[in-house]
């Protein structure tokens, strides 16, 4: 049998995980299917797309810059992706583009699974309001969260957040702070949070001053977890900050394997073998 393509599509993209988690997944499963990394740039989706779906493609992953755009795409949207807005997964099915977003679903997997962590009733502080702490925030508010404090550089879009996390009528509050300048602006922010989420792209380059080192984490409630959706093999700055102050982690590699094992769900109808997966990034952090 021929395998069937399935590729990831963002920009950046090389360095992505998910083509060898995937296909060691597909080599172990016997599954036919082979997993590419494809560039594509801004406004290129739909050409991608296209050209996917004439090649017999099963689907698709979709990274930064284009989730959204992959939301406008899509023919049907699942209730998570409707939510989010934004979509990480297509999968294409007799002839029709169908949208999932999987990060946080994945997101929650990780926690429950590997942190113990049950978000119901409990007070999040969001750093962030882009694509991942959007499919975040309505992830946890629909587990019951308490309250989530969104934090953001730009106040305009953490709004927009904390409309639709109020929108989505799950009883979680729901609040716009600014970027705090000082360490006291931190403390307010942090103060009492259960669960601290680390979800913008800062300290994604790995050189310059440390943006995380000196932040009051230990102002958070005593049995806070930090987590950070950026992974790398050096692991991160963050994480280690919040460690420091005595905080429990949870390390962003957990999401993408859960992200990813519900999409090879969706792509093939069968239970994705996590600890497997989880071996080959472990193996690719490692480096
Ligand atoms: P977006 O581009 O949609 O959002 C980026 C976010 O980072 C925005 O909130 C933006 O703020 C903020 N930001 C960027 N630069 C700065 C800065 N200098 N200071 C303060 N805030 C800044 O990206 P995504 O939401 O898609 O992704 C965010 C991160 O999550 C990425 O690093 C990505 O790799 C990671 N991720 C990890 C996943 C996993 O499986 N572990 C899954 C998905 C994403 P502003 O609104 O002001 O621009």
């Amino acid at each position: 049998r021929h395998p069937r393509l399935l590729a990831v599509l963002g920009d950046p993209v090389e360095h992505s995980l998910s083509p060898p988690m995937h296909n060691a997944a597909f080599r172990a499963t016997g599954l036919p299917f082979t997993y590419i990394a494809v560039r594509v740039g801004p406004g290129e989706l739909r050409r991608a797309v296209d050209a996917l779906r004439v090649l017999g493609a099963r689907g698709a992953n979709v990274t930064v810059p284009h989730k959204e755009a992959a939301a406008q795409l899509a023919e049907w949207l699942s209730a998570e992706a409707r939510e989010a807005g934004a979509v990480n997964t297509l999968v294409f099915e007799e002839g029709r583009v169908l949208g999932y977003s999987t990060d946080g679903a994945g997101f929650c997997r990780a926690l429950d699974e590997v942190a113990h962590f049950d978000p119901a009733g409990r007070r999040v502080v969001l750093l962030g309001a882009g694509g991942a702490a959007r499919a975040v925030a309505l992830a946890l508010a629909a587990r019951g969260a308490a309250a989530v404090r969104v934090v953001n550089r730009t106040q305009e879009r953490a709004r927009a957040l904390v409309e639709r996390i109020l929108a989505s009528g799950r009883g979680t509050e729901a609040r716009a702070c600014p970027w705090p300048q000082d360490t006291p602006g931190w403390e307010d922010v942090l103060r009492g949070g259960d669960l601290v989420v680390q979800a913008t792209s800062l300290g994604l380059a790995r050189s310059g001053p440390d943006p995380w080192r000196d932040l009051p984490f230990q102002v958070t409630a005593g049995t806070a977890l930090a987590t950070d959706l950026i992974y790398g093999p050096g692991g991160s700055p963050f994480l280690r900050a919040a460690a420091r102050a005595g905080l429990r982690t949870l390390a962003g590699d957990w999401m993408l394997l859960y992200q990813g094992a519900e999409a090879f769900r969706l792509w093939t109808g069968v239970e994705a073998p996590v600890a497997l997966m989880r071996s080959v990034l472990d193996r690719l952090l490692k480096g």
